[in-house]
């Protein structure tokens, strides 16, 4: 709904006005001062609004209605994995036993939370391949950080403390580099061949003794499968190294590979993405790391483990790397995930992979005569095109994903990997329609047309939305992120 007049919620107030309404004090008053530093007291009251709850309902849900959503609209933005979250996963979620317990209560009284904790971590060991996983951090980025400050404890208790490298290839997730560069790494970059894959080549010229470990995201961020994974294994290996596997996006490969059978050593899980926590909005995620055997001591404490008594944290792990999220971990979005997981089952889950692969593919075919398809091999469970062509007709990538705007779609994922110029990466995922997919499809092609015949409605889109083209660089350089009175916004 078209509604650019809705006023801040500064704006609507009127002195005096209240939308609630407190039980009268039954406790002495007290001084501020008497239970706060001085320093600390505030000595003007804060501007609030003053709006009745009516204006405060209208207000909020006249902005919700601004925003798009999974449940509102197609979201194909490349290794995101903007699937359906089904509302199961909810109602589960708010079950009393999850929803209303707290975690420092005594063990004996949340057994049941702490099986689904254990259990969820069994079916993890299974999906992936790996040997035990927890479920502590918080994002993917975290359990990318988490598993690499990991190796670097498996390499030093070794006495190899010279491993100061981390291979990432360029087509890699940002968040890649920048781990194992906060996790105290060089980063060093190999490269793709022409196939779109790490280049076997490059990755010898770059392995040597101070090699930690290689970052891999298998299907790369290209949505292809790097299909010499094992070769790559035994060449990080017989240098000493670990292979991290960045497993954000398992849509593609979800009972059917694991990356435990390729050869690597340490895994990381979003379960935001493909276990259907919802995501988008900045959070909570669900980041679980898994490993193989010989890092398992290193693994953040306190360990889950099943005794004959019941479940229990084990807080004994003399070489564990220490807890790296207060308590153990969103415990909201992995009760999510684990109804998922039940409620899909094995079939369930390998259905997912291959109806992701299929529309991934089905939608790549048919855009291909429109866009340039820089790398034509199938894909996986997303995959990227380029808007060279309409670039040539002065239309760039930024501008066909405002124009999607205009036809109620959320765009791709764009300019990312770099590695390919005008670059979209489409993400159409299991949970979609062929009616949903076909209409994305006709709208890319009109928009191919428009570049042809009417670049000018694609450069100035999108014309239907509440808000119209935004300056870009003022957004990323003099962002307001916080209401200031109008006089005070300089722009
Ligand atoms: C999303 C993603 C990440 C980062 O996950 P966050 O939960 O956003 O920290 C890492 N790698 C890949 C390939 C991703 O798609």
């Amino acid at each position: 709904m078209r509604n650019e007049n809705q006023p801040l919620i500064f704006e609507l107030s009127r002195e005096g006005r209240i939308g609630y309404s407190l039980p009268e004090l039954d406790v002495p008053e007290m001084d501020t001062e008497e239970l706060l530093p001085s320093g600390f007291v505030r000595q003007e009251a804060p501007e609030l609004p003053e709006v009745s709850e009516l204006d405060i309902m209208r207000h909020y849900t006249a902005l919700s209605k601004r925003n798009h959503g999974v449940d509102s609209g197609f979201y194909p933005l490349g290794s995101c994995t903007m699937k359906y979250n089904p509302k199961v996963n909810e109602a589960v979620a708010r079950y009393a036993g999850f929803a209303h317990i707290h975690p420092l209560q005594d063990e004996s009284t949340v057994q049941g939370a702490l099986e689904m904790m254990y259990d969820l971590q069994e079916h993890l060991v299974e999906i992936t391949g790996m040997d035990e996983v927890t479920l502590q951090p918080a994002a993917g980025a975290h359990g990318e950080w988490t598993g690499l400050m990991m190796i670097r404890a498996f390499h030093e208790a070794n006495g190899d403390f010279n491993r100061t490298k981390v291979i990432v290839p360029d087509s890699a997730h940002g968040t890649n580099p920048a781990s194992a560069t906060v996790a105290g790494f060089e980063t060093v970059t190999v490269k793709s061949n022409e196939n779109g894959l790490v280049d076997l080549e490059d990755l010898k010229r770059v392995v040597d003794g101070q090699t930690a470990a290689l970052m891999l995201t298998n299907p790369n961020t290209l949505g292809l499968f790097e299909e010499d994974i094992l070769e790559m294994a035994a060449i990080i290996h017989d240098a000493g190294g670990k292979l991290y596997y960045d497993g954000a996006n398992l849509n593609a490969v979800l009972a059917k590979a694991r990356p435990g059978d390729m050869g690597f050593d340490v895994v990381h899980l979003n379960l935001h993405k493909t276990f259907t926590g919802p995501h988008g909005g900045g959070g909570p995620g669900s980041g679980p790391v898994g490993v193989k055997k010989d890092l398992i001591p290193y693994l953040p404490k306190p360990v889950l483990v099943k005794t004959e008594e019941g479940f229990t944290f084990d807080y004994n792990r003399p070489e564990s790397i220490g807890r790296v999220k207060p308590y153990y971990g969103n415990f909201g979005i992995n009760v999510r995930a684990y109804t998922y997981i039940r409620t899909m089952g094995p079939d369930g889950l390998k259905a997912v992979s291959e109806n992701a692969v299929i529309n991934a593919n089905y939608m790549m075919r048919r855009l291909a005569e429109y866009f340039d398809l820089p790398y034509d091999r199938h894909c996986k469970h997303e995959f990227v095109i380029s808007g060279k062509r309409q670039k040539k007709l002065g239309v760039r990538t930024l501008d066909i994903a405002k124009r999607l705007l205009d036809f109620g779609f959320h765009p791709p994922t764009i300019y990312f990997p770099i590695n390919v110029e005008e670059c979209m990466m489409i993400e159409p995922t299991e949970t979609e329609s062929k009616e949903t997919l076909d209409s994305f499809i006709e709208a890319m092609i009109q928009i191919a047309k428009e570049a042809e015949e009417n670049p000018e409605i694609v450069q100035e889109a999108p014309h239907t939305t509440v808000i119209s083209r935004l300056d870009e660089t003022q957004a990323a350089r003099k962002p307001v992120l916080r209401y200031q009175k109008k006089e005070a916004v300089e722009v």
